[in-house]
């Protein structure tokens, strides 16, 4: 996953946008614990800053086949992401310590630049909607497609929270209660 830039690098001022639609590079598939759905589609953006300098900006979604953290059932996300990096034209190995990276020649390798930033916008906990139920903790049934006998202790303990009223930190736990109350959001 490259780019071409020997025309934009021959000017201060210029800038050139390219379209990559690629497989996902390796290091992006290491990076997810989900399969990604190929291909990737990315918008680059590459300005030519002066003195050998080329900051590029990349966008683009990541998709993959998740499993969801919360009731454990695969499902589909679909998620933006998008990074800027400063390249300087210059010889010499990757050095993290530097806070540009390093190119020469005519092209600028993306891989690790597109992997960190479609890696990073995977967060911890995937969820297959935000109001997902999960599963029962005594019985295990999927609160999302049935209700159970054994929810009561959990609708007790929210019910109990919320007669804190400890000011300013309210008004989430009502909803949450109200939700509980009031059964599912969504059939
Ligand atoms: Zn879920
Ligand atoms: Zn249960």
């Amino acid at each position: 996953m490259e780019v071409r830039v020997s025309d934009v690098k021959k000017w201060a001022g210029r800038e050139e946008a390219f379209q990559l639609v690629e497989p996902w590079p390796q290091e992006a598939r290491e990076r997810v614990d989900f399969p990604l759905t190929d291909p990737a589609v990315i918008d680059v953006l590459v300005r030519n800053t002066g003195g050998g300098t080329l900051i590029v900006d990349v966008s683009g979604t990541v998709e993959a086949d998740a499993v969801c953290s919360r009731c454990a059932e695969p499902f589909h996300i679909v998620l933006p992401f998008e990074a800027t990096e400063e390249f300087r034209d210059e010889p010499g190995p990757d050095d993290e310590s530097l806070d540009y990276w390093r190119f020469t020649g005519d092209k600028i390798q993306l891989d690790k630049m597109v992997s960190d930033a479609a890696g990073v916008s995977f967060p911890i906990a995937l969820l297959c909607r935000p109001d997902c139920r999960g599963l029962c903790p005594t019985c295990g049934t999927n609160l999302n497609e049935s209700d159970c006998d054994c929810a009561p202790a959990t609708d007790d303990r929210w019910a109990a929270l919320a007669q804190l009223k400890i000011p300013g930190d309210s008004e989430d736990r009502d909803e949450e209660v109200g939700r509980e109350k009031h059964g599912r959001t969504k059939a």
